[in-house]
């Protein structure tokens, strides 16, 4: 695990040649108090730190915060005190360089509001700091949330799972979550300039407007707690805690879905999830698309697609069955001249269905008809591997501890506390 490699500036302290703009002084007194927040988890033990993606090639964005922040240039050093109270500073590119207001900066700035606050990024607040980061071709910002991982979690578990859920359910988000991120960040975060997309790329990250007592509750009762197996080079260590809403009646085997193989990820038998998931999960209607559409869908996304122009076709190629449950893994694309190539059933799910909502699972069957592709006789929600949520909470209602319900779903593994 890292700690606090992710914050590469130095803060330095305002020295003669800060410039300090005055923007507006209004709201003082009540409004700082509101937004004065108590840090999520214990001070005593340091936490790894977590970079996230919230913003990726955009071309400019706002910055605000009750009580002021400190940008820093990444390449001079020097900082400038911004109190914007209230008020929203824009940041963009001008001349090849960031800038905000009349001043520019080089190609990176750390911004790092006033301790105790928070700081809101196009008007969403989110704890920590952030490092806005120019583009190779000064075209466009990217815009990275600098924090520790519990405060990351804090404005996870409530946008992965409703924070009204059980208190035992919401634990196991929690330690999935954590263990999920340190995964992730430890096995790409070293060769890029973040850890984590705040999508459901990776998970999903909202930062306040996500935070609920309950959900902070269960950050803090599992601080640190950290799932490890293992790997199949006898080495012990944390493995993607994946997890989807409804796997339908057993989970999946993650080496058929995203061809990654550890012990506590090859499925199980889940009767959970079937008794109290909503109905649309358990049966979802028949999804249907054009086969122009999804044509176009393929070629556009997949180089390796494009050569076949045309795609008349879809076979199953890969399936498993695990119980009622059977799931395309794996589907042959045929093109209008016979060339064809695979891709990944949950690939293909979310190329023809980008929010996941309609095509819910790759447990479903396909077939051609009327000049469309009809997805048909689907069940279960999500790729299906590791925890099944539904599955969770259903444990979690039967009065099952949170501990229990993690080594249920990730058979082989155990929980440690890391910090
Ligand atoms: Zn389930």
């Amino acid at each position: 695990m890292h700690s606090n490699r992710t914050v590469a500036f130095r803060r330095t302290v305002m020295t003669g040649g800060a410039v300090v703009f005055l923007l507006a002084w209004t709201f003082v007194g009540c409004w700082k108090r509101q937004l004065e927040y108590p840090s999520v988890s214990s001070d005593k033990n340091e936490k790894p730190g977590v970079r996230v993606l919230l913003f990726d090639k955009v071309k400019n964005c706002t910055l605000k915060s009750a009580a002021g922040f400190v940008i820093t240039d990444g390449q001079s050093n020097a900082s400038a005190h911004f109190i914007s109270e209230n008020t929203s500073v824009s940041v963009s590119i001008a001349n090849g360089q960031i800038a905000i207001g009349k001043t520019s900066f080089s190609g990176e700035i750390l911004v790092t509001p006033d301790k105790h606050y928070v700081m809101a990024i196009n008007d969403n607040h989110y704890r920590g700091s952030f490092r806005i980061i120019l583009s190779g071709d000064r075209s466009s910002l990217m815009v990275i949330n600098v924090l520790d991982i519990e405060a990351y979690l804090a404005g996870v578990v409530g946008a992965e799972m409703p924070s009204y859920w059980d208190a035992e359910a919401l634990k196991t988000q929690a330690v999935a979550a954590r263990t999920y991120c340190l995964y992730i960040a430890k096995r790409f975060g070293t060769k890029r300039q973040w850890d984590v997309r705040a999508t459901q790329a990776n998970q999903v990250y909202r930062g306040l407007a996500a935070e609920r007592a309950t959900v902070i509750d269960a950050v803090r009762q599992t601080e640190g707690m950290v799932l490890l197996c293992t790997h199949e080079n006898g080495a012990r260590g944390i493995f993607p805690t994946y997890y989807s809403s409804t796997c339908g009646g057993h989970t999946e085997n993650s080496r058929n879905v995203f061809g990654d193989s550890f012990e506590p990820l090859r499925g199980v038998d889940c009767p959970y999830c079937k008794r109290i998931a909503r109905k649309s999960y358990i049966t979802w209607p028949v999804f249907e698309i054009s086969i122009a559409e999804a044509s176009s869908k393929l070629t556009e996304k997949y180089s390796s697609l494009k050569r076949l122009k045309t795609v008349i076709a879809i076979e199953e190629t890969d399936v498993s069955q695990n119980g009622p449950i059977r799931r395309i893994n794996r589907v042959k694309i045929i093109g209008k001249d016979s060339a064809s190539d695979w891709i990944r059933g949950e690939d293909l799910r979310l190329t023809l269905d980008p929010t996941g909502m309609k095509m819910k699972s790759t447990a479903c069957r396909i077939e051609k008809k009327n000049g469309k592709f009809r997805f048909h006789s689907g069940t279960g929600f999500g790729h299906g591997v590791g925890m099944c949520q539904y599955g969770a909470l259903g444990q979690a209602r039967h009065g099952t501890s949170f501990e229990k319900i993690l080594s249920y779903y990730y058979p082989g593994s155990w929980l440690v506390k890391g910090y």
